[in-house]
C-alpha cells in the first residue's frame, strides 16, 4: 500500500526532461464537435474504426481514446451551456465572466437591439467582443511565423476559436459557399475559392446523401442537407483543403487550426440524443475525424509524432422531455412568453400601466429603460422575481442586484453565477431550471449546468502525452493552459484552469 501510493507519487511527480520538452509539435489539430455530450463516446464505441488498420492508417475516435490522455467526463463548470461560451472557453481556457460571452445572445441596453456573441458593427461579424487572448493568439505574440486556422458551419464557432489573431476563420454563408469577414481578409484565398466551385458542383447530390447514409430514411425529410453527414464531409474537406494549401505542419513554426463541426448541433436539437440519427452522425464523424487525421499523419514531416491533437465538444446537451416525462423522470418545458405576460399583467397593476420586459434570451429577462425609469429597480426585480418563482421548471431565479449584493443560490449555483454572470450583459432576472426543464422551442436544448449540458469528452493525443484513461476532474478552462505549457508559451491572458500534469510525460 505504501509503496504503491509512493510509486504513484513518484510517477506523478516526474518530469519532462529538458531535450523532450524542446521538441515542440509542428501542428495544434483542435477538433470540437457541437453538442457532442461525453457519453456519445462510450455509447456508440462499436460503430467505429479500429484504432489502426493497414498500411499505417489510423482510426478516428478509437485512434484518440487509445493513444491519447483521454478524460471521459471533463466538464465546462458554467450556469448556461451554449455554443458562444462554449467555443470561447476552449482555447481562452475562461469562463463567460472573463471571455466576456455569457450566452449565445444578449440584449444590448446601450444600442436597444440584441447582440450576437460575434456580432461587430465594423464588420459584419468577427472576435471583438471575445475578451483576452486564445491559443493562436498566444503563439502568434510570440513572434513565430505559424499561422492560425479556424473554421465551422457556424460563424461563431470559428470565429472563437480563431481568436483575435487568426490569419483566417471561415464557415458557410447562407448559400452554401465558405466565407469569411473583413475582419481577417478582403476575399477569399484562391484554394478556398476552389473549394467552393467543387462545392457548387456536387450540391445536386445532396439528396443522395439523405437516402443512403441515414440508416432510418424515413425521418429524413425532416433534414436539410447540412444537417446530415453532407455537413460533415464539406467541413472535413475544407479542413483538409487548408492544411494542404497552407502546409500546415511543414514549416519550423508551430501551427494551429481548429474545425468545429456543427451538424451534430443541428440535428441533435430536432431529435434529441437518444435518436438513432445521432448514432448514425457519430459513426460518420468518426470516419471524418480519421480521413483528416490520416492527411495530417501524411503531410507532417515525422508524422502523427510531432501533431497534438485535441478532441472535445462545446456543451452536451438534455435529453428530450417527453422522453423523460414518459419515463417517470420529472421534466418539460418553461414557457418564457407565458411567463413574460404574466410579469406585464402584475408590475402593470402594482407600478402603473406601461411595457416592463423588453427582451429575453435564452432564460434572461430584461427590463425596458422606461421601467427601469419609473420604478426602483429592487421593486420591479422582487415582484418579477416572485412571477417566475411560481413558472413551471422553474428551481431558482436571481436578478442583477442579488449578484452583485451575493445572495445567491448556494452550492453549485452560486459557484457557476460567479463564473458566468456579466453585468450589464446577462438579464436583469435568470431562471435556473429544475434537472430536464428548458425553455419551448426545439424538442430537445442545452442551457444549463447540470451534468448532461457540461459534461464532454476531452482528448489530447502527440508528443508528451500519455496515453490513459484519466479519472482526475478535468475543466475545459484546463485545456488553454496545458496546450500552452506543451507548446512552450504564455497561457491566454484570462485563462483560469491548471495544466493536466497527469497527463503529461515522456
Ligand atoms: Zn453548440
Amino acid at each position: 500500500m505504501f509503496f504503491a501510493l509512493l510509486a504513484s507519487l513518484v510517477a506523478a511527480a516526474t518530469p519532462l526532461k529538458y531535450s523532450s520538452f524542446e521538441q515542440k509539435p509542428k501542428l495544434v489539430v483542435v477538433i470540437v464537435i457541437d453538442q457532442f455530450r461525453a457519453d456519445n463516446l462510450s455509447r456508440y464505441s462499436k460503430r467505429f474504426l479500429p484504432a489502426t488498420g493497414r498500411s499505417g492508417e489510423v482510426g478516428g475516435f478509437q485512434y484518440l481514446m487509445s493513444r491519447g490522455a483521454y478524460y471521459p467526463a471533463a466538464k465546462f463548470d458554467v450556469l448556461q451551456n451554449m455554443t458562444c461560451p462554449g467555443h470561447a472557453a476552449i482555447l481562452t481556457g475562461s469562463t463567460p465572466s472573463r471571455s466576456g460571452i455569457p450566452i449565445n445572445e444578449w440584449f444590448d441596453r446601450a444600442k436597444s437591439k440584441q447582440r450576437y456573441c460575434v456580432e461587430d458593427d465594423q464588420d459584419g461579424v468577427s472576435p471583438r467582443q471575445l475578451q483576452g487572448t486564445t491559443v493562436g493568439d498566444e503563439l502568434k505574440n510570440t513572434g513565430a511565423s505559424g499561422k492560425v486556422i479556424s473554421l465551422a458551419l457556424k460563424d461563431r464557432a470559428a470565429i472563437l476559436l480563431g481568436g483575435h489573431r487568426a490569419d483566417l476563420a471561415f464557415w458557410l454563408g447562407q448559400d452554401g459557399k465558405w466565407m469569411t469577414s473583413k475582419y481577417y481578409t478582403s476575399g477569399l484565398p484562391v484554394w478556398l475559392s476552389k473549394v467552393n466551385e467543387k462545392i457548387s458542383a456536387t450540391t445536386g447530390k445532396d439528396v443522395s446523401w439523405k437516402t443512403t447514409q441515414f440508416s432510418h430514411p424515413a425521418e429524413i425529410g425532416k433534414f436539410t442537407s447540412l444537417e446530415t453527414p453532407y455537413g460533415i464531409e464539406i467541413t472535413t474537406d475544407a479542413a483538409i483543403a487548408a492544411l494542404q494549401n497552407e502546409k500546415l505542419g511543414m514549416s519550423k513554426s508551430t501551427d494551429l487550426l481548429a474545425v468545429s463541426i456543427s451538424s451534430h448541433d443541428i440535428v441533435g436539437h430536432n431529435v434529441g440524443p437518444n435518436a438513432p440519427e445521432m448514432e448514425d452522425l457519430s459513426a460518420h464523424e468518426d470516419r471524418s475525424l480519421a480521413r483528416l487525421i490520416n492527411a495530417v499523419r501524411k503531410q507532417v514531416p515525422g508524422g502523427l509524432k510531432n501533431v497534438l491533437i485535441v478532441l472535445t465538444a462545446d456543451h452536451g446537451v438534455a435529453p428530450r422531455a417527453d422522453l423523460m416525462k414518459s419515463n417517470k423522470i420529472d421534466a418539460g418545458f418553461i414557457d418564457q412568453t407565458k411567463l413574460v405576460d404574466q410579469i406585464e399583467d402584475d408590475l402593470s397593476k402594482a407600478f402603473g400601466k406601461r411595457k416592463y420586459i423588453t427582451a429575453v434570451e435564452s432564460l434572461n429577462f430584461y427590463f425596458t429603460n422606461e421601467a427601469l425609469d419609473h420604478v426602483k429597480r429592487l421593486d420591479l426585480e422582487n415582484r418579477a422575481k416572485f412571477i417566475l418563482a411560481q413558472g413551471a421548471g422553474v428551481a431558482h431565479v436571481f436578478s442583477l442586484t442579488d449578484y452583485l449584493t451575493q445572495n445567491l443560490p448556494t452550492g453549485e449555483n452560486a459557484r457557476q453565477i460567479q463564473k458566468s454572470y456579466i453585468p450589464g450583459k446577462s438579464g436583469d432576472l435568470v431562471v435556473i431550471p429544475k434537472p430536464f426543464w428548458m425553455e419551448t422551442g426545439k424538442p430537445a436544448t442545452h442551457m444549463t449546468g447540470y451534468s448532461y449540458d457540461r459534461t464532454v469528452p476531452l482528448i489530447l493525443s502527440g508528443p508528451h502525452l500519455r496515453a490513459g484513461v484519466f479519472s482526475e476532474a478535468a475543466d475545459l478552462v484546463d485545456l488553454a493552459p496545458t496546450l500552452s505549457f506543451l507548446l512552450g508559451i504564455l497561457p491566454p491572458a484570462q485563462s483560469e484552469g491548471r495544466v493536466l500534469s497527469e497527463a503529461i510525460g515522456d
